[in-house]
């Protein structure tokens, strides 16, 4: 059994020969993955669980009485299982299967949203959202005449908390919707308190999960958080796979969002009656092979230990932000106390897709641009910046990779 907190067992070189891909040479260098936010390598583990299912196992979930539907159905059932104890919700039928991130926050601001919202309503979020917890809930309001509130962001990345305190407490406040870990700064919000904060005026709280979940542990009933968004592709899952945990009696009032099979009850020319969640929103046939697939991550995260993983991510964050202060005219920005493996960085006089391109040049992959949070980019007066963003498998030595390339940046741009 994989000790779960302490460092001394932490064995990158056996993580990393799990990942096929890191084993790659890009423009003849080794490859060197800096790119975890945007998205994250597949053990074989994972690859190994999809394949299996297709060899072995495949066929339309919930419809079939023949083996290799209830096989199917079984596994995908079970992923849900998975997927509940990982984030220690109090039922499978709080964990509905979407397509990530993205789509569970849509569909809460459009179920929820519809049923819920009223003119003079407001939405509070902060200004380092990703624009998938900004522009859903702009539509949303934009059909019921509710409106957008926005706590800043102080200096260092993180929220400031009397101004949220102040926003909160407005009476018209009906949802909370927040990230847990910023993408764009790795900050990582006191999502506690700021629940706590939301419920004490009766609204409701919304957590885009998609960067905490392969940082941190999740416990849904801990946070109290009525939704928690997640993609499977961020935490070392298969792509176009997700969840949407809700609070059951909130699943249970909302109107369905998409309508097909699998999330009626009964179904007559006259009326339709629905199925009861998570079925009732989760139309036609689903990412079976996902659902397996990220239980397998998951169970791969597991064996590792998320503990263990964060203080990992912790050391090489921290060793990134000593390092690149040696480069010159670079700039960090967010420098949050409290922060998940991100670095972002600007060096004064060269574009970010400038310092993109040549690290690539070098077999360093990191995100240039403004990572889908414009309006933080122009809160710090930024077009955009260059992301190195940590994973399990990332090490010191490719943080100096990352610092060796960037000299050269400097010395190439000028
Ligand atoms: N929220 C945050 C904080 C993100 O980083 C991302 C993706 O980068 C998303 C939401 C959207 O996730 P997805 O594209 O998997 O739906």
């Amino acid at each position: 059994m994989t000790d779960q907190t302490t460092r001394p067992l932490y064995d990158v070189a056996r993580i990393r020969a799990d990942f096929p891909i890191l084993a790659t040479q890009v423009r003849g260098k080794p490859l060197v993955y800096l790119d975890n936010a945007a998205s994250s390598q597949k053990p074989r583990q994972v690859l190994d669980a999809e394949r299996a299912v297709y060899e072995t196992g495949y066929a339309n979930v919930h419809r079939g009485v023949h083996y290799l539907s209830e096989k199917a159905t079984q596994g995908y059932e079970a992923a849900r299982e998975t997927v509940r104890a990982w984030i220690n919700a109090a039922s499978t039928n709080e964990i509905v299967f979407t397509r990530g991130t993205t789509e569970s926050i849509n569909l809460v601001a459009h179920c929820w949203g519809r049923a819920n919202l009223r003119a003079g309503d407001e939405i509070l979020i902060t200004h380092l959202e990703h624009h998938s917890n900004i522009v859903p809930w702009q539509m949303i309001a934009e059909t019921t005449g509710a409106r957008l509130v926005v706590a800043p962001v102080d200096d260092r990345g993180e929220v400031d908390q009397d101004a949220f305190d102040r926003l909160i407490s407005s009476r018209r406040v009906k949802v909370m919707a927040v990230a847990h870990v910023s993408n764009a700064l790795g900050t990582i919000l006191p999502v506690r308190r700021m629940i706590e904060a939301a419920h004490k005026v009766g609204a409701i709280a919304v957590i885009d999960g998609a960067q905490a979940l392969p940082h941190l542990a999740v416990d849904v009933q801990a946070l109290d958080a009525d939704f928690y968004a997640m993609s499977s592709h961020k935490a070392y899952g298969p792509t176009g796979f997700g969840v949407l945990y809700g609070k059951l009696p909130l699943l249970k009032a909302m109107p369905p969002w998409q309508g097909g099979g699998d999330m009626i009850e009964t179904v007559t020319f006259e009326k339709t009656t629905y199925a009861e969640p998570p079925a009732k929103f989760e139309a036609g046939t689903p990412h079976i092979v996902g659902a397996i697939g990220f239980a397998a991550a998951l169970d791969y995260i597991a064996g590792i230990g998320v503990g263990a993983i964060a203080a990992h991510e912790h050391d090489l964050t921290a060793y990134a932000h000593e390092r690149l202060c040696e480069i010159n005219r670079l700039k960090i920005i967010g420098e949050a106390r409290d922060k998940a493996g991100v670095v972002s960085f600007t060096i004064d006089g060269i574009h970010p897709h400038d310092i993109g391109t040549i690290l690539d040049q070098q077999g360093v992959a990191v995100r240039t641009g403004h990572h889908c949070t414009q309006p933080l980019m122009v809160r710090f007066g930024v077009p955009a910046t260059a992301r190195a963003s940590f994973g399990m498998y990332n090490t010191r030595d490719e943080v100096d990779a990352l610092v060796d390339g960037l000299r050269k940046v400097v010395k190439f741009m000028g």
